[in-house]
């Protein structure tokens, strides 16, 4: 499942090509995909002339800022990529795949096209003068950005304090910290020597943003690597990210710990599966 920083590589994908690029026309072939409006046709009018300004991610969610010749207020496009959504930039001959489900086209025979294996991919378009936090009810509930100042120590501790369930279930609450799945939630609590299955109570001030850094540290490595190699991720040109080879415990059960040698562990906790070095993230009394 795409995270964070595999949501954050397509943005800049999406940012470098997109950015004044007007949409002519749309084929919806699979109109479940379309969480708004409830008409597909309605969908593919909405955004017809629209011409891209900007990309912006809040969580997992990408949301694109259009402009219409004929008004001056903005519309938007939101995408949520789920479990297996990619949006691809090609050239509208590339052969139409069986899991393509939304096609966006643009001169010169260019296209955006989203293709989602699972079909839990969404795309919804906000109609001028409507709120997209209205249309797009997820991005209510979503907790602060990890690289944003109200991901601070004082907000991070605040939010832990007191609770009894474990840190790694914690860390996959999009209410608490946006965009953290998974394999990057492993990955931070190694780094911190935090063992996943820790309530948070239990947790020291010290430790607290030992992960609270860990989480940053993580994400933005990723970024850089283009995402990760780990799943069904590709970046618009069909790209695999670099960030798996370098994973520490993510994926990598049964391997030597990077730092101690003892073997990688995987267990299932909260229903997802979870890595970790027990000497390394020693289990806390
Ligand atoms: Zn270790």
């Amino acid at each position: 499942m795409p995270e964070l920083p595999e949501v954050e590589t397509v943005r800049i994908g999406l940012e470098k090509v997109t950015v004044g690029m007007q949409i002519i026309g749309g084929d919806v072939l699979y109109p479940r995909t379309i969480a708004h409006p409830q008409s597909p046709q309605v969908f593919i009018q909405g955004l017809q002339n629209a011409t891209f300004l900007l990309w912006i991610r809040r969580g997992k969610y990408l949301l694109s800022k259009l402009s219409l010749a004929t008004h001056d207020r903005p519309s938007w496009l939101g995408v949520h990529l789920r479990m297996t959504g990619q949006l691809l930039w090609l050239t509208q001959d590339i052969p139409v795949h069986k899991h393509t489900r939304v096609r966006l086209f643009f001169e010169d025979n260019r296209e955006l096209r989203f293709v989602d294996q699972r079909t839990f991919g969404q795309m919804w378009w906000v109609a001028v003068g409507e709120d997209p936090e209205q249309i797009i009810s997820g991005l209510q509930k979503l907790g602060p950005e990890p690289f944003s100042e109200e991901f601070s120590e004082e907000y991070f501790g605040e939010s832990l304090r007191g609770r009894k369930r474990s840190i790694k279930s914690a860390l996959l609450d999009q209410a608490l910290v946006a965009g953290v799945g998974n394999i990057y939630a492993d990955e931070a609590l190694f780094m911190s020597g935090i063992c996943p299955m820790t309530l948070c109570h239990q947790l020291q001030a010290e430790q607290v943003q030992r992960l609270r850094a860990a989480i940053v540290e993580v994400l933005s490595t990723s970024i850089g690597a283009g995402g990760t190699t780990f799943s069904d991720f590709r970046d618009i040109k069909g790209v695999n990210g670099n960030y798996g080879g370098m994973s520490w415990v993510y994926g990598r059960q049964g391997q030597p710990c990077r730092i101690c040698g003892q073997h990688i562990e995987r267990i299932k906790l909260v229903g997802r599966s979870t890595h970790f070095c027990p000497r390394c993230q020693p289990a806390m009394k």
